[in-house]
C-alpha cells in the first residue's frame, strides 16, 4: 500500500499510529531517528518503551539496546537498521521507512565512512518548520558525517544548545519532541546559533542532499560492481587507465584506488566526494553509474585543497592569563542573568575542569548562581505548565480530541514561553483529579 497524505493514513488500521514520514523524495527527507521520536510521541510513550514494544511484537532478533537505538547510526546503512525500518513499516503500515535511512547506498558507500561526533541540526530549518506550523523534525542529511552545513540555508550545522551549552541534547532522552533541547527544553531553532558556511561545505551538503533526494525512487539498488565500473571508466577517459595518476588527481594514495579497482573495495563517502569534485560527475550520478551526459570538457572541477583541507596541525598549548580570566568570570557573576559554567568555559575558551582548578572561587559562585537560576525557572515553569494544561484540557476535550502531548503542543498559544515539561505527570494528575 503506497500512502502519501495524512488523510489517507488516517483511513488505515495498524498496530502503531501510521505517522507520515516527512520530506521523502526531497533533500530534506526525515531521518529514522526523528521518525521514531515522533512515533513515540504520538503514542505518549518513551522511545525506550516503544523500542521494547517493537521488539516484543515482531518477535525478531532486534537489538533492543536503547543506547544504540537513539544514536545517529539508527539512520545508517547496517542490516540492523534495515530490520528496524522494516519492522516499523509493518507495524505502522507506512511503506518503505527504509528510505529514512542510508540503506539504499549500502553497496556503494563504505559503512566505515565517518559518522558525526555529536547530533547536529540546522537552526533555520527547525525555525522554518515551526513558523510554518508543521512539526519540526531532524533531516537525514544531518546524520551524514561528511555533511557539516545546510545547503538550503548556506549555514553551518549546530551541535550546541545556546541556552544550556549542552552537546548531544537533540534527541538523547526518553521523551523527545524533535526541535527542543532534551536538557533545558529550549527551542533549538535559535537565531543566535547561525554561522554562515564556506562554499566548500555547501557544495558537499548539496551533493549529499541531491543523493538523498533520489534514494526513495531508484529503479534498482546500486551495486559495488556498477560503481567500480564507473570509476574505471573515469580513470580510462581522464587518465588513460592509469590509476596512479587518477589517485593523484583526487588526492588519495594509489593503494587506495588500487584497493577499489583490483580488490573490489568500496570507497568511503569522503573519497566519493573527492571523485565527484575532481571529475565533475555529480555524487548521485557517480553512485548510480550514470555517465550518460558527462562530458569531460564541461566538467566543473573544484579546488581540492579547499574541499578537503589537510587536517590542521595541533595548536600549541595556550598559555592562559588567569588574572584576566578570573576578572572576566567575576564580571559574568555580576550579570543579571545567570551563566552556566559550560557556557562560561565556551566564552573564555578554557575547559570547565581547568576553570574549577585555577579559578575555583569564581567557578563555584558561577555554578551556584546557575543552579539557583535553574531551580527557580524549573519551579516557575512547573507552575505555568500546570496552569496551561488545566486551561487547555477542557478546550481540547470540547473539540472531541484526545488530550496528549501532540494535541497540547498544537494548542499552546504561539506567544507562550511555557516549556512543556513533565507533561505526562501533569496529565496523569489532572486525569486522576477528574476521576
Ligand atoms: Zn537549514
Ligand atoms: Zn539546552
Amino acid at each position: 500500500m503506497k500512502i502519501t497524505t495524512t488523510q489517507e493514513l488516517l483511513m488505515t488500521r495498524s498496530a502503531l499510529n501510521p505517522v507520515a514520514p516527512i520530506g521523502v523524495g526531497t533533500q530534506e527527507v526525515e531521518s529514522l531517528v526523528s521518525y521514531f521520536c515522533r512515533l513515540a510521541m504520538s503514542h505518549c510513550v518513551s522511545t525506550k518503551n516503544l523500542g521494547r514494544y517493537v521488539v516484543a511484537t515482531m518477535q525478531r532478533e532486534l537489538s533492543e539496546d536503547n543506547t544504540w537505538l537513539m544514536t545517529n547510526s539508527f539512520s545508517g546503512m547496517s542490516e540492523t537498521v534495515g530490520d528496524w525500518a522494516r519492522s516499523l513499516s509493518e507495524l505502522t503500515s507506512v511503506e518503505s521507512l527504509e528510505s529514512l535511512t542510508l540503506r539504499a547506498w549500502r553497496n556503494v558507500i563504505a559503512e566505515r565512512s565517518p559518522r558525526p561526533v555529536s547530533a547536529r541540526w540546522c537552526p533555520q530549518c527547525l525555525a522554518e518548520d515551526r513558523a510554518a506550523g508543521v512539526s519540526p523534525y531532524f533531516r537525514l542529511a544531518w546524520d551524514v558525517g561528511a555533511v557539516t552545513a545546510c545547503s538550503k540555508h548556506k549555514a553551518k550545522l549546530a551541535h550546541v544548545c545556546t541556552n544550556c551549552g549542552g552537546i548531544d541534547t537533540r534527541h538523547k532522552s526518553s521523551y523527545v519532541v524533535p526541535g527542543w533541547c532534551t536538557a533545558c527544553d529550549s527551542f533549538l531553532g535559535c537565531p543566535d546559533n547561525i554561522e554562515p558556511a564556506p562554499l566548500s561545505e555547501i557544495w558537499v551538503a548539496s551533493q549529499v542532499g541531491a543523493t538523498l533526494a533520489i534514494q526513495s525512487n531508484l529503479p534498482s539498488l546500486p551495486t559495488t560492481k556498477g560503481l567500480l565500473d564507473t570509476i574505471r571508466e573515469l580513470v580510462d577517459r581522464l587518465d588513460d587507465g592509469k590509476s596512479a595518476i587518477f589517485a593523484r588527481r583526487i588526492g588519495l594514495s594509489k593503494t587506495t584506488v588500487h584497493y577499489w579497482l583490483k580488490e573490489g573495495g568500496c570507497p568511503t563517502l569522503p573519497a566519493l566526494l573527492r571523485i565527484a569534485s575532481q571529475t565533475g560527475l555529480t555524487l548521485p550520478k557517480l553512485l548510480t553509474g550514470d555517465l550518460a551526459d558527462w562530458l569531460q570538457a564541461f566538467a566543473e572541477i573544484h579546488e581540492i585543497q579547499q574541499l578537503f583541507p589537510e587536517a590542521p596541525k595541533r595548536a600549541p598549548r595556550r598559555r592562559h592569563d588567569w588574572k584576566q580570566i578570573r576578572a572576566e568570570m567575576g564580571a559574568l557573576n555580576k550579570l543579571s542573568v545567570a551563566v552556566s559554567l559550560t557556557e562560561a568555559a565556551r566564552k573564555l575558551n578554557v575547559g570547565s575542569r581547568l576553570l574549577y582548578k585555577r579559578a575555583g572561587e569564581e567557578a563555584r559562585i558561577l555554578s551556584e548562581r546557575w543552579n539557583e537560576h535553574q531551580r527557580h525557572s524549573a519551579e516557575q515553569n512547573r507552575k505555568k505548565t500546570s496552569e496551561l494544561i488545566k486551561q487547555l484540557y477542557p478546550e481540547i476535550l470540547a473539540q472531541g480530541r484526545a488530550v496528549n502531548l501532540r494535541e497540547l503542543l498544537a494548542h499552546v498559544p504561539k506567544d507562550s514561553d511555557v516549556k512543556l515539561r513533565n507533561v505526562f505527570h501533569f496529565l496523569k494528575e489532572i486525569k486522576d483529579d477528574i476521576a
